[in-house]
């Protein structure tokens, strides 16, 4: 008897994974953090959109894709568009 469950009554402060940023300037209507990303991890497809424009893009991801390299595609693939 006596024995006590150990309670984490405070918060874990130091938090080593920080919130990925998921929103970003579009290179479509140049505002700036406009595009959200999804991640859809059991499809492994991201997708990013335009709130402003509606501009949109999907690309297929990994398990250790961010949403930064769903934004980084949608860049090239833009490039790509303006050869
Ligand atoms: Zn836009």
């Amino acid at each position: 008897m006596g024995k006590r469950k150990s309670q984490r009554a405070a918060p874990t402060k130091s938090k080593t994974i920080q919130p990925l940023d998921t929103q970003f300037d579009c290179p479509f209507c140049n505002h700036e953090k406009v595009c959200d990303v999804k991640m859809d991890r059991n499809r492994n497809v991201g997708f990013i959109s335009c709130r402003v424009c509606q501009e949109s893009f999907q690309t297929s991801i990994t398990y250790l894709s961010e949403p930064i390299d769903v934004y980084s595609d949608w860049i090239d693939a833009c490039e790509e568009a303006n050869k």
